[in-house]
């Protein structure tokens, strides 16, 4: 069977040319898919039903299952999906008080990077996820909204390295930006990486509205390559100068994600550090207080070390913004619900 989602639409096209259907029936499938959430071919019923027949020999709308479906007080939902294989990937789904509904996907099953504080990679990196299944937990996360809720942005975030991934990704943003895909609007979708210069430039030169958020961690190489071990082959002002490469190309800021760790990098003379570093820069620095994960040593920070960091970042006029923590209780950072979920299986 052929994973729908994983067609571009000129290749659902040529499928059904080949089997002498003409082809604006390829958008009617995916008017079907994306405006109207259908999950199975029957209910299409503005198609023939020969064709429908077709489809349903050739295609699989969802290759995915549902293993466990978690939702939190505060709104946010999550989706542990089982893969065809057996693998398992999370998605997220997040509400805030404005009326936005942030979707968060996964890139990868398992991560190659290694972050020192980060359950996705406890195990490594299994494989890439395809464009479908990218895809897949977008319209997934979709069914969870209730009657008037529309999906505002999409964060890719979830677990694995994005740009690692990158020729699957490109595919499923295009289309969850088309109108006739899901609508969402280049500019309200966020990349997130650990930061790979040479994918970040890759990124740049394709000159789209996708904002980047780099992972950046700590302000020294000594300390980055210990917390984020892909920088030992990179180091800071390699990653610093591929970002502000993305904003001279796209001319959109830059986000620099900064986990919050006690004790190792949330002191005064880091903050100070940080700024630094990125004085002069277009940039918006994203505080994340760490979301404790049970195998790692690592605490997340006190609420006025918290606010002196961010404090100390402000007056040197650089703009913060301190993550509003959802999900805790469903253990919505990435990785961790998969890693309970195997612990719990042994
Ligand atoms: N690989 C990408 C995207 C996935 S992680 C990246 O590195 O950016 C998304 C963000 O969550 C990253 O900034 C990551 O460092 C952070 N993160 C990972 N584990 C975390 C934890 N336990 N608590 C808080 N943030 C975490």
């Amino acid at each position: 069977m052929i994973h729908l989602l994983d067609q571009t639409p000129d290749q659902l096209q040529a499928w059904l040319a080949g089997h002498g259907v003409p082809g604006y029936r390829a958008r009617q499938v995916w008017q079907w898919v994306y405006a109207r959430g259908a999950d199975d071919f029957d209910q299409m019923t503005d198609l023939p039903g020969v064709v429908r027949q077709r489809l349903a020999a050739d295609f699989q709308i969802w290759s995915t299952r549902v293993a466990a479906h978690r939702k939190a007080d505060d709104g946010a939902e999550k989706l542990l999906l089982e893969l065809a294989d057996g693998q398992r990937i999370e998605c997220v789904l997040l509400r805030d008080d404005r009326g936005h509904c942030t979707i968060c996907v996964s890139t990868q099953v398992g991560c190659a990077m290694g972050c020192a504080f980060c359950a996705s990679g406890l195990d490594g990196l299994i494989r890439n996820l395809s464009t479908g299944e990218i895809l897949e937990q977008m319209l997934r996360l979709r069914q969870c909204l209730a009657d008037g809720e529309r999906i505002s942005h999409v964060v890719v975030m979830g677990m694995g390295e994005p740009l690692a991934n990158l020729d699957a990704l490109l595919p499923a943003l295009a289309m969850a930006s088309r109108p006739d895909g899901l609508g969402i609007g280049a500019r309200r979708i966020t990349i997130s990486t650990v930061g790979l210069p040479a994918g970040i430039r890759r990124l740049a030169g394709l000159n789209l509205q996708y904002h980047l958020a780099v992972s950046l961690h700590a302000a020294d190489d000594p300390l980055r390559d210990r917390l984020v071990p892909a920088n030992r082959k990179t180091g800071i002002a390699a990653v610093l100068a591929a970002a502000d490469e993305y904003f001279e190309q796209t001319g959109r800021r830059v986000t620099f994600e900064y986990v919050l760790l006690k004790d190792v990098n949330d002191g005064p003379a880091h903050a100070r550090a940080l700024a630094a570093l990125l004085r002069g820069r277009p940039a918006l620095v994203n505080l994340i207080p760490f979301n404790p994960v049970a195998e790692l040593p690592f605490r997340s920070p006190l609420s006025p070390d918290v606010m002196r960091f961010a404090e100390t970042l402000r007056e040197a006029g650089i703009a913060v913004k301190l993550r509003y923590r959802k999900g805790d209780e469903i253990d919505a950072a990435c990785g961790q619900l998969r890693l309970q979920e195997e612990t719990a299986a042994g």
